[in-house]
């Protein structure tokens, strides 16, 4: 592929580090142009989009969306008359220019030839007398079944097997896939949106709803919505359910199907409190509300910082709280990603390594110490597992996706190596300096997007001068360009886990009983990190012991059983087999069930389960997911 460094390149970058050079480059021969799109076909020195005007009727009979897209184009070049739209798999029917409220003028349009990652350029003829500097163009269209960012979720795979359930799942450059638009995170819009649905089923969207209906449904399936705050595409998103909100607090809530949003509520319950917290650190939150969708277990993320409106998978309702860091995670996101924004998907680790960092410290204000240590090292444990598997081009923050799906940029890296260099700042200046600092940083690129090569000028402006010499430029190249982590990177420690690695060696050893294990005060973490510390193989009487005594097969907790189902694929432990196979069939997070996948196909038996068990999961996965596993198994 052409963003695949050649060998060649790769030679001369191991010379420069074996030379002790920092600087180094994976980019292919032409240099990368900092900041710009290479995932749209807009051109944004043309024209912008500055609002879009929605209204949409959601079928679930045809599984499709239809309807009018109204946008409002600020005409940047004078002489520009070819505005360039993204989508993907869209039915144009017709595109007008609205002369005025009474008078649409149909306007020539071309579908461009659809190309497999970036789907097809809808080219529009905008006469001049359109205007300037904005006029609005109508485009009625429809979707298809198969558009990449939306999943109609049948009624038996929701949790109340009664009604369907569609979600959108816009990030990174699924937004074309059911809305034309500049499909660009460098292009902010604001949104109204007027969904009609059928009338036992709500409408959600990431934006503020217009109609007070006192939380009863709408008698007639229509609603509408206000998006204020000017946001990138990737952000816009859509969920259509049998759903019922509950509050948690003056400005949190939750919306889910009835059978779980008690548990969802209870299990959420502390979202005003790491609101609470976030401010103090960063600076007020600007977005109104801050509500969660729950959705139906074949999301393929965790979860989806949707602003006003996370979307967020059930398999973290673990019942005890413990799997509430992604809460913490998406919220983070109304400052690092929502606010201030990648001006490209080459700059993603800006908004997922920050979020990290900010998740971190939003977790360790409401659950302490120690147990933001225990994640923190759990991440770790996952980033040095993909270190371990991944090309050196892609271990680098600002990672090159020329010609590459920028899906494919979502691996450990952006988020926690990301999140370890904000730390390590934090280590070289002080941990409340750079709070300050990202508060400051936050103000400063409220509403925009912007590349590394901006961060980077604004934190050697802002603050590297509050203690010179602190770190050096060499240190700022080697975490930016580099692969692997520094040396000298600041790494998590937890004692709780030193116990825990501790009983398991004795247990092991023979020196300790099962029932002698600690583990009755175990939490989710130390479980977690016990089963992951088990060695590569483990006698087969050792494991049904430990699941005898500790039911690891039967257990509820998504992340637990994930980790047990991979040391079962490992030990060909047969009784976790019906458990494997309800996992994968039952969960579409990709995180979760990705890996298992992996692990299954590398020995001929495991790739026959695994095969088995794809045929009949992958029609309820995600399109995101789907095109994940297709390349895995074979
Ligand atoms: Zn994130």
């Amino acid at each position: 592929m052409g963003a695949s460094p050649d060998n060649s390149g790769m030679k001369t970058l191991f010379a420069a580090l074996a030379l002790g050079a920092s600087v180094v480059s994976a980019a292919p021969a032409d240099p990368i142009v900092p900041g710009r799109d290479y995932h749209s076909y807009a051109d944004v020195s043309a024209f912008r989009v500055k609002h879009l005007d929605l209204d949409v009727e959601a079928s679930f009979a045809d599984k499709r969306l239809s309807g009018v897209a109204d946008l409002t184009v600020t005409r940047v070049a004078a002489d520009a008359t070819q505005l360039t739209l993204d989508t993907r798999d869209l039915g144009i029917r017709q595109v007008w220019w609205r002369k005025d409220a009474a008078t649409l003028v149909p306007l020539r349009f071309q579908l461009g030839a659809r190309d497999s990652m970036l789907g097809s350029p809808l080219h529009i003829e905008v006469p001049a007398e359109a205007g300037r500097p904005e006029f609005t163009v109508r485009i009625s269209y429809q979707t298809r079944p198969q558009a990449s960012g939306l999943q109609w979720v049948d009624a038996a795979l929701t949790a109340g097997k009664t009604h369907p359930f569609l979600f959108t799942q816009s990030q990174a450059i699924h937004a074309r896939s059911w809305i034309p638009l500049q499909d660009s995170p460098q292009v902010r819009l604001t949104y109204n949106a007027t969904v009609h649905v059928p009338k036992d089923m709500r409408a959600v969207m990431s934006a503020q709803p217009l109609d007070d209906n006192n939380g009863a449904l709408a008698a007639d399936g229509v609603y509408r919505f206000e998006m204020p705050q000017a946001i990138p595409s990737y952000l816009i998103a859509l969920g259509v359910g049998k759903l019922e909100f509950r509050a948690t607090g003056p400005r949190t809530g939750v919306y889910a199907e009835s059978s779980i949003v008690d548990a969802a509520a209870r299990e959420f319950s502390e979202t005003e409190q790491m609101i609470q917290v976030s401010e103090k650190l960063f600076g007020p939150y600007r977005w109104g509300r801050y509500d969660l969708l729950i959705l139906p277990p074949s999301f393929p993320f965790g979860g989806m910082e949707n602003p006003r409106l996370s979307f967020i998978t059930p398999t973290v309702i673990a019942g005890d709280r413990s799997l509430t860091a992604l809460i913490a995670h998406e919220l983070a996101h109304s400052w690092s990603g929502n606010l201030v924004t990648n001006a490209t998907w080459r700059d993603l680790w800006l908004n997922e390594g920050f979020t990290v960092y900010l998740q971190g410290r939003i977790m360790r204000a409401v659950y302490g110490d120690a147990r933001e240590a225990m994640e923190e090292t759990l991440d770790l444990a996952t980033l040095r597992g993909e270190l371990a598997e991944l090309p050196p081009h892609d271990q680098v923050l600002a990672i090159d996706l020329r010609n590459r799906d920028p899906d494919d940029a979502f691996t450990q890296v952006p988020y926690i190596k990301g999140a370890l260099f904000v730390s390590w700042l934090g280590s070289r200046f002080g941990v409340e300096p750079v709070d300050q600092f990202l508060h400051d940083y936050f103000d400063h690129f409220q509403f925009q997007s912007i590349a590394t090569e901006q961060f980077r000028a604004y934190l050697e402006a802002n603050l590297l001068p509050r203690k010179p010499g602190a770190v050096t430029a060499r240190e700022l190249d080697e975490w930016m360009l580099a692969p692997g982590l520094p040396k000298y990177a600041v790494l998590p420690h937890s004692d709780a886990f030193e116990l825990v690695d501790s009983a398991r060696r004795d247990w092991l050893a023979g020196k300790l009983p099962v029932s002698g294990l600690p583990a009755k005060q175990w939490t989710t973490h130390e479980w977690v990190h016990f089963v992951d510390g088990l060695p590569k193989q483990v006698p087969a009487a050792k494991l049904a012991e430990l699941d005898a005594a500790y039911q690891l097969t039967a257990t509820g907790n998504s992340e637990v059983a994930f980790s047990w189902l991979r040391v079962a694929i490992r030990n060909e432990y047969a009784p976790a087999w019906p458990r494997l196979d309800s996992y994968l069939t039952s969960i579409g997070r990709r995180k979760l069930i990705k890996p298992l996948y992996e692990d299954l196909m590398k020995t001929p038996a495991g790739a026959e389960r695994a095969r088995a068990i794809y045929a009949r999961a992958r029609a309820n996965y995600h399109p995101i997911a789907v095109n994940t596993l297709d390349a895995i198994v074979r």
